[in-house]
C-alpha cells in the first residue's frame, strides 16, 4: 500500500494555540532549520475535520518533503532572506535525523502550556495509506490505529503531551489530492506580531477584481478583508486560489505593511473533502454532509433571527440557516413546502439539525395558494370552509363543493434556482466556494 517516493517527509500538526503560534508559520521555520536541504514539491497545508470538538483553531497539519533536489525547480518561498525552491524530484535523507532536528524547533516555540495543543512529528519515507487523510478528515481517528499504520509505512515520530498531533500529521502526510488549491501565506516582522494588521482594503478590493482564480478574499457584504486573520498569529495574510502562479502575482498587490516572509502551500481547503453525501436518516452528530432534501414546511424565522426549514428525504430533520448569513437566510425564507434542494452542512447535536453551510436550490414548486373560498353555485353566497384542505359548504343553502373549487392564486417566487453560500467571513475552510463548483464539472455531485 505504501508508496514510496523520492525525498522524505515531514509533517506536524498541533502545535497553535488560541493566542499566537500557528502551524503553517511552524513550517517557515523548519525551512530555516532545514536550510541544508532541499523542499521536494510545496509545502502542504491540510485541514481536518472541522467538527472535531478537541481542534485548536483551523484544525490544519503541514506535510513537507525534503531531500537533495534534482530536476526543474520553481519559486515557492522566500524565508530568513532566502528565496525557497521547491524541486519536481529529489533524493532522499535519513528521516531519523529529520525527526531529530524537526523535534528541536518545535521543542522551542510550541505553545505547550495551552490545553489543546498537543503537538506531533512524523517522519517517512513512505507515505501512510491514504485512508488516514480521509478517516482524519471526515471522522475521528484513534491514536492507537493511526500509529500502527505509521509502523507500517516504516515511518519515524514523537508525540508531546497526549501526542494527538501525531494523527493530524500523519494524515496530513497521507493526502493524494483528488482535488487540491493553494494558499500563498505572507508572516509579520515578530516584533509586529499581536499589534493591530495594517492591510489597505482599496488593495485587496484591487486585488480581488484582477485576479480571476483566487477565492475568499473580500467579504463585500460586511465589508471586510478576510485574507487576513483576527487572531494575534504572525500571519499578515493568506490568499487562496486555483492557480499558484496567478497567487504569486497576488501577493504583491497588497499594500500595507511589509511581510518579513511568505510561503506557497498546496492544500485541501476550499475542496469539500470533508462532506460526505447521506440519507438524513443516517446523520448522525459532527457529521459535515450533503443531503438531497425538500422541503416539508414553511420556513421559520426564530429570535436570534436565524432560520429554521424542516425538509425531508423521508426521514424528517431541522435545517437551519444561522445569523451572520444575511442573504443566504433570505434564500432560506423564500423556500416553500414541496421545493427541492441539496443542504450542505454539519449536524448538531442538540438541537439535532444541520447546521447549512451551502445549498443547491434544483427544483421550486408554484406557489399556487388559496386566496378566497367559492361562491355557491345555487345562492350566490361565499361558501365555508368545512376544515383544512376538506372542501366547501353552503352557510345558506347547505351545497357542498370539493376544495379545487376554490380561488387560487399564483405568487411569484422570489428565489432562483442556482447555487447559494453564506458570505466569505462564515464559510469553513474546507468550504468549496461557489466560484470554484463552477469550474469543477457540476454533474460529479
Ligand atoms: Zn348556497
Amino acid at each position: 500500500m505504501a508508496i514510496a517516493v523520492p525525498g522524505t517527509h515531514l509533517a506536524f500538526d498541533d502545535t497553535d494555540s488560541p493566542e499566537g503560534m500557528c502551524t503553517t508559520y511552524l513550517a517557515t521555520l523548519m525551512l530555516e532549520e532545514f536550510a541544508d536541504l532541499d523542499l521536494i514539491g510545496l509545502p502542504r497545508l491540510v485541514r481536518l475535520n472541522p467538527n472535531i470538538p478537541w481542534k485548536t483553531r483551523g484544525n490544519a497539519a503541514i506535510s513537507l518533503c525534503l531531500g537533495r533536489g534534482s530536476g526543474k525547480s520553481r519559486l515557492c518561498g522566500h524565508v530568513a532572506d532566502t528565496d525557497i525552491r521547491c524541486y519536481d524530484r529529489g533524493a532522499p535523507v535519513d528521516p531519523a535525523e529529520l525527526l531529530e532536528r524537526a523535534s528541536k524547533v518545535l521543542k522551542r516555540v510550541a505553545r505547550f502550556d495551552c490545553d489543546k495543543t498537543n503537538p506531533g512529528i512524523v517522519a517517512s519515507r513512505a507515505k501512510p495509506p491514504p485512508a488516514l487523510y480521509w478517516g482524519a478528515v471526515r471522522g475521528i481517528l484513534g491514536l492507537r490505529d493511526v500509529e500502527s499504520q505509521l509502523k507500517r509505512s516504516g515511518a519515524r515520530w514523537r508525540k508531546f503531551k497526549n501526542g494527538r498531533g501525531v494523527i493530524g500529521a500523519a494524515s496530513a502526510m497521507s493526502w493524494r489530492p483528488r482535488d487540491r488549491t493553494w494558499e500563498v501565506i505572507a508572516y509579520r516582522s515578530p516584533d509586529l506580531v499581536g499589534t493591530r494588521r495594517s492591510i489597505s482594503d482599496e488593495s485587496v478590493i484591487a486585488m480581488d477584481r484582477a485576479t480571476r482564480r483566487t477565492f475568499n478574499n473580500y467579504d463585500y457584504e460586511n465589508h471586510h478583508i478576510a485574507i487576513a486573520p483576527g487572531s494575534p498569529c504572525p500571519i499578515l495574510f493568506g490568499i487562496r486560489g486555483d492557480s499558484s502562479d496567478e497567487l504569486l502575482k497576488a501577493k504583491d498587490m497588497i499594500r500595507g505593511e511589509r511581510p518579513s516572509k511568505w510561503l506557497l502551500f498546496m492544500t485541501n481547503q476550499g475542496t469539500d473533502d470533508h462532506i460526505v453525501p447521506k440519507r438524513v436518516r443516517s446523520l448522525k452528530p459532527r457529521d459535515s454532509a450533503r443531503v438531497d432534501v425538500r422541503v416539508a414546511k414553511y420556513p421559520v424565522t426564530v429570535p436570534g433571527k436565524h432560520v429554521i426549514l424542516r425538509v425531508t428525504d423521508g426521514c424528517e430533520m431541522d435545517a437551519a440557516f444561522y445569523e451572520p448569513s444575511r442573504a443566504f437566510r433570505d434564500v432560506a425564507r423564500a423556500l416553500i413546502p414541496g421545493d427541492e434542494v441539496t443542504l450542505y452542512g454539519s449536524v448538531r447535536e442538540t438541537p439535532r439539525s444541520l447546521n447549512v453551510e451551502k445549498m443547491l436550490v434544483r427544483r421550486l414548486v408554484r406557489d399556487v395558494r388559496k386566496s378566497h373560498n367559492p361562491m355557491c353555485d345555487a345562492c350566490g353566497k361565499r361558501m365555508g370552509s368545512v376544515g383544512a384542505n376538506q372542501g366547501f359548504r353552503c352557510k345558506k343553502c347547505g351545497k357542498k363543493a370539493p376544495y379545487s373549487r376554490a380561488i387560487f392564486e399564483k405568487h411569484a417566487r422570489n428565489v432562483k434556482p442556482g447555487w447559494y453560500e453564506p458570505p466569505v467571513a462564515s464559510r469553513r475552510h474546507l468550504h468549496k466556494p461557489i466560484r470554484r463548483l463552477s469550474r469543477v464539472n457540476i454533474d460529479n455531485l
